[in-house]
């Protein structure tokens, strides 16, 4: 379906992500590979997708802190792998805290790869799709893009800017065949959600348990985790041509969380 399309997926060393990244692959598309992580497990994922796919598959090491290396990561795809058609905005990081205790460099560091990170790489990949004539780019917001919990202030004030950074870069792209829509996942089990559960509990005092039951999946009426192949299935097909008139939208995919 994607044949020989060309895709980043930043943040794809784990998680959500990394599911993306291998849909895209088995969907067609030659993708780049971006996040942190050990160098060696990195090389062996990139290798077996690879192997699974029989796409070309790279990775590259820049830093969502650093808006040099964001656009050096769209400009070093376009070189390596072929002109960016498709471009996952996945990175995203988490902290678990009351407002008045939240720590500043962690605010800080949220709105730089959660947010400011979204705006470099489509600021870079913009222009090449408009030249085109053809471009899909998918944030992955949250379900915390459109409703809000306690002690999570900096992530949600982020994931609410993205949906708002999407609507407005899918008005400005929408004559060249572009589209820019955000997914809105609910709770999925990944690490980033896996190591928030001893933070959660501590700032509501409960049990790592009743965070899961109580809290997590309290708030899914499905009372069940969404899967990262879910989440991933529904980006290649917004990356689809099925999926050209879907833009500028903000899609959960949470299990009914946010028809509360
Ligand atoms: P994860 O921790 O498994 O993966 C995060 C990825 O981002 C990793 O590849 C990591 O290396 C990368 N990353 C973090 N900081 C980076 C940096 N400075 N530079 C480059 N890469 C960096 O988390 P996940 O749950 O897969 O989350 C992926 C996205 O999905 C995030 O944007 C998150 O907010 C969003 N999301 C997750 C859930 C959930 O329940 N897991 C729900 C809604 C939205």
């Amino acid at each position: 379906m994607l044949k020989d399309k060309t895709a980043i997926v930043t943040g794809s060393t784990s998680g959500i992500g990394l599911g993306i990244a291998e849909a895209l692959a088995a969907a067609g598309a030659n993708v780049m590979l971006n996040g942190l992580g050990d160098p060696d497990e990195i090389e062996a994922t990139r290798a077996r997708i690879e192997q699974a796919s029989g796409r070309r598959i790279l990775y590259h090491g820049a830093n969502m802190l650093k808006p040099e290396e964001i656009a050096a990561l769209v400009e070093d795809t376009e070189s390596d792998l072929g002109p960016v058609d498709i471009l996952v905005n996945n990175a995203g990081i988490q902290h678990v805290c009351p407002v008045d205790e939240f720590p500043v460099d962690k605010w800080d560091a949220m709105i730089a790869i959660n947010l400011s990170a979204v705006f470099h790489s489509i600021r870079t990949a913009v222009p090449g799709m408009k030249a085109r004539g053809w471009g899909r780019i998918v944030n992955i917001a949250s379900a915390h893009a459109l409703i809000a919990s306690p002690f999570k202030s900096a992530y949600i004030a982020t994931k609410h800017a993205v949906a708002g950074l999407t609507k407005t870069v899918a008005l400005e792209v929408a004559e060249h065949g572009t589209t820019v829509n955000a997914i809105c996942p609910g709770y999925v089990l990944t690490p980033l959600v896996a190591n928030q559960i001893p933070d959660t509990a501590r700032a509501r005092g409960i049990t790592e348990e009743e965070v899961k039951r109580d809290v997590l999946l309290a708030a899914q009426p499905t009372k069940k985790f969404v899967t990262v192949e879910q989440v991933a299935d529904f980006t290649v097909f917004l990356c689809s041509d099925a999926a050209a008139s879907i833009t500028g939208a903000v899609l959960p995919i949470d299990g009914g969380w946010t028809a509360h």
